[in-house]
Order: structure tokens, then C-alpha cells, then sequence
């Protein structure tokens, strides 16, 4: 049986594809009356999941496809971020921003609004110029930012609810170095007052806490060779390399011993030669407008005793506003709030009710592809542009080709 990376997930499908050709793709939708693309299946939930046939794109050929004069890489959907980035940077190119880990598919992470942190880092959809979009029946519907504007916002981020994405156009930028630092000892009262001058402080800054106390264990800080070592005088520099889960080898993790390297080795806090855990693990994460951000902080610290025994680690991070309609930054800079939970679902979902009580006064958005239990008509009411994102879904998918019951009750009828 096919299982998610967590193995938390079994698939339900009659039928999994491992189409080779592009043509076979094609003829899997054509023939199918339910049908879901899985990227590299690193989602929580069942988004993916469909009682039809299941659709491997691991095994497409990898186009990846340079624009020098546009400075855009066109590049297959079911390509890792690993792959793509070794690419781009034996070409003098790179991506703004990677996740924590590059393991995951291109197409199944810009559907989902994956992000990695920075003040002024969107989220990885955001780099997405133009897309090609195997619809029901078959055909290819190519949208792009420069033509289809409002349209092509619309169908980035599109929880696969649209139909499977062929390939992605990203928009590159000249290839950079990285130096990654650590910090530990940061106290919850210098955490919140200092939020903007910490997040602001590197490229990419993560802050790391298991809640057993009000404090920040860690705090990860990538920045631009080039740029001076922060001053964050309310930390201590880390006295070795760390994983965010206390206890675990941090051989796992991108150096943090402040040598410069390539953007997509220090970006990600993990290597691609190793997976980032077990997989013994579930994941929440909710993303609140920054403007929030400290307050939702505060508010998680006082379920610190509820939160601490199911919790492996919280991340804090930022990510820059975009107007993508599905895309949890839409309209707004914002702070997402991640957890690494234990695998145990029956002692996680009572906490995911109490944090998401916690947090309904700053407007959580849920991650696309991680547990949440927040209602559906709640989550819709968080997207200013739901409607119309229902409307896309009316057009291109009049049948529900596309559609799952995870997505029927998250969109509505
Ligand atoms: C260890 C770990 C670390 C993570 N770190 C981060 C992180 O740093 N930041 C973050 O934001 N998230 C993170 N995630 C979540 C993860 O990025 C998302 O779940 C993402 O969707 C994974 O991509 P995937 O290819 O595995 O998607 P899948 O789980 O395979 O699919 C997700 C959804 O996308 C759809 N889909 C996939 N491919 C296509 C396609 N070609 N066309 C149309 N629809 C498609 C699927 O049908 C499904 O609806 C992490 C997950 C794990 C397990």
C-alpha cells in the first residue's frame, strides 16, 4: 500500500500510476474519472489522497530548462528542489528561497504554499512565472503571470484542485553564497521585544523552541556572505552544530559553522544526502499576519504546558507577502508558526483544537499540506479570494476530477 513520507497516511487509491512519458500521463486523466497527482507525498493530510487513481510523477523525465535572457527555469513538476537547485547553480543561478529540506517535488510544494523563512522571502510559489496545466479530458492550459494576471494568481497555489501541473516556469536570480550561524539562550521577553530586529537580522532567520520553557532554544541565522555577523546580544553563540529536535545527530543538518556556501546548502536546514528524520513525526504549522506575530507568540507560550509534552519542536519564521489567493501569505507579510509534533495522533488532535482556539483572534491560516483541525468554513473566511478560487475550480474541473473528500470539505460544495 502507498503511504505518505510519514507513513501516517495510506493512500486510498484503486490504482497507482508511475506514468514514464508525458503522453502517458495524459492518457491516465483522459481515462480517469478521479485522479490525483502525488509530488514526493511529504503532506500530512489526506490533500493528496484520492478513492481514484494515484498518479506518481517521480518518474517523468526531469526536464529542467534554462532561460538565460529571461532568467527563468522551466522545469518539470515531480523535480525535487535538490535536483533543481544542483542545476541552477552549475549554471551561475539560484532560487531566492528553499524549505527546510529539498527533498520535496516542485509541483506538490507550490501547491501547497510551501515556504522557507526571510522578512523579504516569498514563499516558493511565488517564484512561479508560468505553469502548464494538464486539465480534465487532457488538455494542456499554459497560464502565465505576464498574460493571465489575476487568473494565474489564482493557480498557483491550487492544492492540486485544478489538475495536475505538468511543469512550473520559476524566475531565478544570480547564484549566492550563504553563511549559516546558530545562537541558543534566547529568553521569550527578548524574543518578543526584539521579533523585528531578530527575523531581520539574516537572510533567513529561524527561531527554535520545544516550549518546556519561555525561552528560544535555538536560532538559526543565514545570511548573505558578504553581510557582518549579527549582533544579538540577548543570545549565546551555539556551542556546535544543533538539529532542531533536541537530542537528534545534527550530521543531518546544513553546516552552521558560518563558512560560506552555496545558497541550497545552507538554505535548507537539511542536507540532501540524508532525510531530516525517521519520519516519526507529525506536522502543524499556522501561518498569522505579522503584524500578529508577536501576539500569537505570546499566545502559544501560555499553552506552553499543553503544547511541550506531544511537541518534538516549533519553528517561528517569516515569509513576504504575495497575491496568490491560496497562498497562506496572501495580502499580508506574515509569521508562520510550525510544530513537529510526536507521532501520536490521538494525543496531537486535542492540542491542534486548544492552539487553534489560541491562535482564531489573529487570523491562523492553516499550512495546505500539514494537520489542522480548524473548521472549513473558517479556513474559506481567511481567503479573501476563495470565491473565486470555487469559480476556477467550477470551470476547469467541472466533474471534480480533480477533488477529494479532504478537499470537498476544506472548499465546499
Ligand atoms: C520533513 C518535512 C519538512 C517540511 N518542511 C516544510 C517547510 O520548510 N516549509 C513548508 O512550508 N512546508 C514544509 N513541509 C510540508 C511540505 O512542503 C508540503 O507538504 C509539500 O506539499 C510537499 O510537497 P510534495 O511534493 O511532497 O507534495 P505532495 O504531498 O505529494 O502533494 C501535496 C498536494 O499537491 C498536489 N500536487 C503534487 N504535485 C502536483 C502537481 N504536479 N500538480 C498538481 N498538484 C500536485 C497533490 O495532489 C496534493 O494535493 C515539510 C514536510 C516534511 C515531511
Amino acid at each position: 500500500m502507498r503511504t505518505n513520507w510519514a507513513g501516517n497516511l495510506t493512500f486510498g487509491a484503486q490504482r497507482v500510476h508511475r506514468p514514464t512519458t508525458l503522453d502517458e500521463l495524459r492518457a491516465i486523466v483522459a481515462g480517469s474519472r478521479r485522479v490525483k497527482a502525488l509530488g514526493s507525498g511529504h503532506s500530512f493530510n489526506a490533500i493528496a489522497d484520492t478513492d481514484g487513481d494515484l498518479v506518481e510523477l517521480a518518474a517523468l523525465p526531469a526536464e529542467m530548462d534554462i532561460d538565460s535572457a529571461a532568467g527563468t527555469v522551466r522545469v518539470a513538476a515531480g523535480v525535487r528542489y535538490a535536483e533543481l537547485a544542483a542545476y541552477l547553480h552549475a549554471h551561475g543561478l539560484a532560487l531566492p528561497n528553499m524549505a527546510s529540506l529539498p527533498h520535496i517535488s516542485v509541483g506538490g510544494s507550490v501547491a501547497t504554499g510551501t515556504h522557507g523563512s526571510g522578512d523579504t522571502n516569498g514563499s516558493l510559489a511565488a517564484s512561479v512565472t508560468a505553469l502548464d496545466l494538464l486539465t480534465a479530458g487532457g488538455d494542456t492550459l499554459r497560464l502565465s503571470r505576464a498574460q493571465d494576471g489575476d487568473r494565474f494568481d489564482g493557480a498557483v497555489v491550487s492544492l492540486g484542485a485544478l489538475g495536475i501541473t505538468t511543469h512550473l516556469t520559476l524566475q531565478t536570480v544570480p547564484a549566492f553564497d550563504v553563511r549559516q550561524t546558530a545562537r541558543t539562550g534566547l529568553a521569550l521577553a527578548d524574543a518578543l521585544a526584539h521579533f523585528d530586529t531578530l527575523t531581520g537580522a539574516a537572510y533567513s532567520v529561524s527561531l527554535f523552541t520545544d516550549w518546556r520553557a519561555p525561552r528560544f532554544t535555538q536560532v538559526w541565522l543565514k545570511r548573505l556572505d558578504g553581510t557582518p555577523e549579527p549582533e544579538l546580544p540577548w543570545t549565546e553563540p551555539a556551542p556546535g552544530p544543533l538539529h532542531p529536535v533536541p537530542g537528534v545527530d545534527p550530521v543531518h543538518c546544513t553546516p552552521q559553522d558560518g563558512t560560506p556556501g552555496p545558497w541550497y546548502e545552507r538554505l535548507p536546514h537539511f542536507r540532501p544526502q540524508f532525510t531530516p528524520s525517521s519520519g516519526a513525526e507529525l506536522q502543524s504549522e499556522y501561518l498569522v499576519p505579522r503584524v500578529h506575530g508577536t501576539a500569537a507568540i505570546a499566545a502559544l507560550a501560555d499553552l506552553r504546558e499543553t503544547l511541550a509534552p506531544v511537541l518534538m519542536t516549533c519553528e517561528v519564521r517569516t515569509i513576504a507577502a504575495d497575491r496568490l489567493w491560496l497562498s497562506p501569505a496572501y495580502g499580508h507579510d506574515t509569521v508562520g508558526l510550525h510544530f513537529t509534533w510526536r507521532q501520536d495522533p490521538a494525543a496531537v488532535t486535542p492540542v491542534l483544537g486548544r492552539m487553534e482556539a489560541a491562535l482564531a483572534p489573529y487570523g491562523a491560516r492553516p499550512h495546505w499540506g500539514k494537520l489542522a483541525t480548524t473548521d472549513p468554513a473558517t479556513v474559506r473566511g481567511l481567503y479573501p479570494r476563495m470565491a473565486d478560487f470555487q469559480a476556477l475550480v467550477a470551470e476547469l474541473d467541472p466533474d471534480g476530477t480533480f477533488g477529494n473528500a479532504h478537499l470537498r470539505r476544506l472548499l465546499g460544495p
